[in-house]
């Protein structure tokens, strides 16, 4: 057998191990095992790759192993749960730099007059570098508002849009003049130029990375960090065909694809268009509805205890707050007790909920909260008027009837878990401020409501200790 075909066939099991992984990380039963398969791959498509090449520093890649894999060790240790989406964030944006590396590197070693660069590689060279500056310093931005280091409100201009959809046309523009190029023609002077020209289209797409994600609101990034994940596979997949690696291609096609997919799901899911998220600065304005009927109702520990210990058949919906408080061993604790008393219980997981996609599932996972105790909305929604409690942990704009009630309100049409049906509903937070979105809330008005406020993690720990007495 040829060696190319050896390689061909350790390629091919990669890009099966990357397919079977992703499968696997659909469902929280399978996505611990998933990340391993997945891990598997990429070790045989990097062995693989590393026993083809004939002209290699060792102590170069050995290094960089290290490096990395130190890095990687002690930032899984050290980096907090909450803060997964800005280090996901970062992740991405290490990737568009390694690709845009992949790519200037690439123009050195085949500009060479003897090697005549065609349209094909110089075109993958322009998209890896564009695809790859925007996914690095977007990243970057978008590492900063959610980690708190720049502000979360959308940083807005007048002509914001028609700047960067102008900026976009002329990095195009350079682009087809760098493609249009015959390097092997060139003299000296001439691919002096040319590469000047490549390191401005590095230069502007970084700009543009940053130009375009300042104007989205903080809330917005988890939607923008899946976007720019989509890029950065894009980017990976680019650079495969400069250097002509199969495994990457597929890899690259299948992260570009899946954080398509992924942005999707979530613009859904918050009844929004992707242009909306692009383009509007969502998150700059607050709304609040004057004129909103009822009166808030507080509650003690004891008296919600008591609306508990009674309940047959609770819902938990957690929220960003629970994840801030870092309630969900509380949480999982007080679900037992309920489980002991004869309740049933369950969580109910809305598919934005949080900061991140399966941010709550990560939580109460974590919290070894079993599997089949998560419901989605839909689930718990047509049978909310039997729910005795649901108990609300500071989730907010998921938990908004007005997206049902308001035709005006910023949410509306966003499906909700409709935790005002239920016949007590109790929230768990510390004051009546408005969520991400910035709206009031009108559930925390409604008669069936009580309002416990106070940090989630000692409310539930409260309750936790009430049970136990
Ligand atoms: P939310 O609407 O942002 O509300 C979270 C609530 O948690 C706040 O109102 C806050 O109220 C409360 N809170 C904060 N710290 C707390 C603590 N220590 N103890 C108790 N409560 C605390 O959260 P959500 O209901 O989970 O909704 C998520 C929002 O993010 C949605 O608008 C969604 O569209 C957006 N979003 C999510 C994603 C994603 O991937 N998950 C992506 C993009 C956008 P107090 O300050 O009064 O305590």
């Amino acid at each position: 057998m040829s060696e190319e075909l050896v390689r061909g066939c350790f390629y091919i099991a990669a890009s099966i191990l990357f397919v079977v992984g992703l499968k696997m990380l659909g469902s929280p039963a399978t996505a611990r095992k998933g990340n391993v398969v997945s891990a598997v791959g990429m070790l045989i498509a990097i062995a693989t790759t590393l026993a083809a090449m004939t002209q290699i520093k060792w102590t170069w890649i050995i290094t960089g192993v290290c490096v990395g894999s130190v890095a990687g060790a002690l930032a899984a240790q050290w980096v907090k749960m909450t803060a997964m989406p800005q280090m996901v964030g970062l992740l991405n944006g290490f990737g568009g730099l390694a690709s845009t590396l992949v790519g200037w590197s690439e123009f050195h070693a085949k500009w060479a007059p003897a090697e005549a660069t065609g349209l094909f590689t110089l075109l993958a060279i322009f998209l890896t570098i564009l695809a790859g500056g925007v996914t690095f310093t977007g990243s970057l931005v978008a590492y900063g508002k959610l980690a708190g280091a720049m502000t979360g409100r959308p940083l807005l201009y007048k002509g914001r849009n028609i700047v960067n959809m102008g900026l976009l046309v002329v990095i195009v523009v350079l682009g087809i003049l760098l493609c249009t190029q015959k390097l092997n023609q060139l003299d000296g002077a001439g691919l002096k130029g040319v590469y000047i020209l490549l390191m401005g289209i590095i230069a502007l797409a970084l700009i543009l990375g940053v130009l375009t994600t300042i104007g989205i609101g903080g809330a917005d990034m988890p939607v923008i960090i899946c976007l720019l994940n989509s890029y950065s596979g894009l980017a990976a997949c680019a650079a495969g065909f400069i250097i002509g690696n199969n495994v990457l291609i597929v890899s690259g096609s299948l992260v570009g694809a899946s954080g398509l997919i992924l942005t999707n799901i979530m613009c859904k899911a918050m009844n929004r268009s992707l242009a909306n998220v692009l383009f509007s600065g969502f998150g700059s304005a607050g709304y609040s509805k004057a004129g909103e009927q009822g009166e808030v109702k507080p509650i003690s520990v004891q008296d919600a205890y008591l609306i508990l210990e009674a309940a047959r058949n609770v819902v938990f919906v957690p929220g960003y707050g629970m994840a801030a408080a870092q309630a969900q061993h509380a949480v999982c604790e007080l679900g037992d007790l309920l489980e002991r008393n004869g309740a049933v219980v369950k969580y109910c997981i809305h598919p934005v909920a949080g900061r991140m996609p399966g941010h709550m599932n990560v939580l109460l996972a974590e919290a070894n909260v079993p599997y089949e105790l998560l419901v989605e909305p839909q689930d718990v929604n047509p049978t909310m008027a039997i729910v005795d409690a649901a108990v609300v942990i500071g989730a907010n704009d998921v938990v908004n009837p007005a997206a049902r009630e308001d035709p005006s309100s910023p949410l509306w049409g966003m499906p909700i878990v409709e935790v005002d049906r239920a016949r007590t509903c109790i929230v768990l937070k510390r004051s009546l401020n408005p969520g991400f979105a910035g709206v009031d809330n009108p559930l925390f008005l409604k008669e069936n409501t009580r309002m416990l406020f106070g940090d989630a993690r000692a409310s539930v720990g409260f309750l936790v200790s009430e049970f136990k007495r």
